[in-house]
């Protein structure tokens, strides 16, 4: 692997963070690293939890995309890190492909009971497709996939650009939405790669500036004129089965008998390095020496032996890390807010610790420093949208609403939005 050009370690203040783009934050440089199908091995966990102590701030996010960020990366130690992570294996095989390896999977596919594919075969054609086609390069780097093999572990409130998903007759094809959606299409079973590869260039053809992601481009175009010249078959009637999330924690058998995988989540999804260094211990000692980002930013480590099952639970949550679906924490999801975002009203990591003393179980709330809702891409059932410090609008889910939902009340202190969520917490 080359070492990245000069070039391209400048910050770039208003482009997206990637492995060779360090861009600059409140609490310092900030380096995003897209993980393949959210896999890192522990080889490559400990490289990660290394180079953020060594050249960074020591603290991990996982991401709502199952990949990792870095902060508090030192302006000096930044090529350092970047050099450190391709080292790992971490890089792009081109570095202009660094920003569009963007292909979402379930933390389990492979290993569900319910899956009727294993996708991970086609997962990593795809992103050799995106890696190795020049032209890919093109996309926006929000531009997303998603492959889904009907496993019950999986994140189906998320909208993709473009989303695969396994029915007994093979893969449909749906755009600008999510695998509960209407497909467009049967894909004719071993035309995978091939159609994608159409499909994308058609798109490029077609989008103009102001049309980076797919709705964009629908909104403009009849969806008939993308899909001019792929073979598709009529859509089966056979729906997605249900999925269950709370399948992200705690320990649950997998396909492959006598192993299970365990799911653990860091309050918030912020993990010391000294813990991702542990857990890749851990990784090493009860699995297989894997670790999955998940997209509730979490982890999952699979093919675990069950009689190693609660050992290794109990050495999670000695790291901090929770494991039982019904804690507050599991439950609330806050963005990095005004602690190392420049846009953020509120200091949200904080305020959620707060309010995950005061809420009610079973309420799902997310805490935005402002309304570009990075930390959640669909809506919550509640959410706590900061307008100054320490003060909060409350939306409640509403989808015929834009943006977070319906307004239900404004300007709450934290003690009055936990009073308002303990009071009305179904009012959603
Ligand atoms: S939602 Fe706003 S405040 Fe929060 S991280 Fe994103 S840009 Fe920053």
């Amino acid at each position: 692997m080359n070492p990245p050009s000069p070039s391209a370690l400048v910050p770039r203040p208003s482009a997206c963070p990637g492995l060779l783009r360090i861009v600059p934050a409140r609490d310092g440089g900030l380096c995003r690293v897209k993980l393949p199908g959210g896999r890192l091995t522990a080889v490559q966990a400990r490289a990660v939890a290394l180079a953020s102590e060594r050249w960074a701030s020591g603290v991990l996010e996982l991401t709502n995309r199952a990949n990792l960020q870095l902060r508090g990366v030192r302006p000096e130690g930044a090529a350092a890190l970047v050099a450190a992570l391709q080292a790992a294996g971490l890089g792009p095989s081109d570095p202009a492909a660094d920003d569009v390896r963007n292909l979402l999977l379930s933390p389990a596919a492979g290993r569900d009971p319910q899956q009727l594919r294993d996708v991970r075969p086609l997962a990593a054609e795809l992103l050799a497709l995106l890696e190795g086609d020049r032209r890919l390069h093109g996309l926006s780097p929000k531009f997303a996939l998603q492959l889904d093999g009907g496993e019950a572990l999986a994140r189906l409130d998320h909208a993709h650009d473009v989303w695969l998903s396994a029915r007994a007759e093979g893969y449909v094809l749906g755009l600008a939405g999510i695998p509960l959606d209407a497909p467009v299409g049967l894909i004719v079973p071993g035309q995978e790669v091939a159609t994608v590869t159409r499909l994308l260039h058609r798109f490029l053809d077609l989008a103009g500036p102001e049309q980076s992601r797919m709705r964009q481009l629908l909104a403009q175009r009849p969806v008939a004129e993308l899909l001019a010249g792929l073979d598709l078959l009529p859509v089966p009637r056979s729906p997605r089965a249900a999925a269950a999330t709370e399948l992200r924690l705690g320990s649950h058998l997998q396909l492959q008998p006598g192993h299970c995988w365990i799911g653990a989540q860091p309050a918030l999804g912020r993990l010391p390095a000294t813990s991702l260094a542990a857990v890749a211990d851990l990784a090493e000692h009860h699995g297989n020496g894997d670790l999955h980002l998940t997209p509730w930013q979490g982890l999952l480590l699979p093919d675990v032996p069950t009689d190693k099952a609660q050992a290794l639970l109990t050495a999670l949550t000695t790291l901090d890390l929770t494991t039982d679906p019904a804690a507050p924490l599991a439950r609330l999801i806050a963005c990095t807010g005004s602690q190392g975002c420049a846009k953020g009203q509120a200091d949200t990591k904080d305020n959620a610790l707060r309010l995950a003393e005061r809420l009610p179980a079973d309420l799902e709330v997310h805490l935005s420093g402002c309304p570009r809702s990075c930390a959640l891409a669909g809506q919550a059932p509640h959410t706590l949208l900061a307008v100054a410090p320490g003060r909060y609008d409350l939306f409640v889910r509403d989808t015929t609403q834009p943006g977070p939902g319906r307004r239900r009340a404004t300007q709450l202190s934290l003690d009055e939005a936990a009073a308002w969520l303990a009071r009305s917490p179904s009012d959603a």
